[in-house]
């Protein structure tokens, strides 16, 4: 295991691929401007074969990119952290939380009386 490794390590001697790519054997590329709302502008190389996103995450703050300078995409808003209970507020009326807490304390009841260990 440890002797091929070293192989693979010699054999990239002298003879790196930046070597291959200027004799002309990459594919050619364009470079695509992509401008976000903190006003950074990433350069971004593609293939002039594939398919050019119209948005780019900035490599710089992670922000959505557009190739427009002039109208970059809004930041999007930042979703305060919730917490699990807060979900559940979210989706379930307060009768029915009311009614899922009165069901868990019944079970929770029904188990101390017949002596189960619940935690
Ligand atoms: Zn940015």
């Amino acid at each position: 295991m440890a002797g091929g490794g070293n192989a693979i390590r010699g054999s990239r001697v002298g003879a790196g691929p930046m070597g291959e790519a200027e004799r002309g054997e990459a594919a050619p590329r364009q470079a695509v401007t992509y401008f976000c709302s903190n006003d950074h502008r990433s350069v971004v190389a593609f293939s002039v074969e594939a398919t050019v996103p119209e948005s780019w995450d900035c490599p710089k703050c992670g922000l959505p990119a557009s190739m427009d300078s002039d109208n970059p995409p809004p930041a999007p808003k930042i979703e305060p952290y919730k917490t699990h209970l807060a979900y559940v507020k979210e989706r379930r009326s307060d009768k029915e939380a009311a009614d899922i807490l009165d069901e868990a304390l019944q079970l929770l009841r029904s188990r101390r009386k017949s002596g189960d260990l619940i935690f």
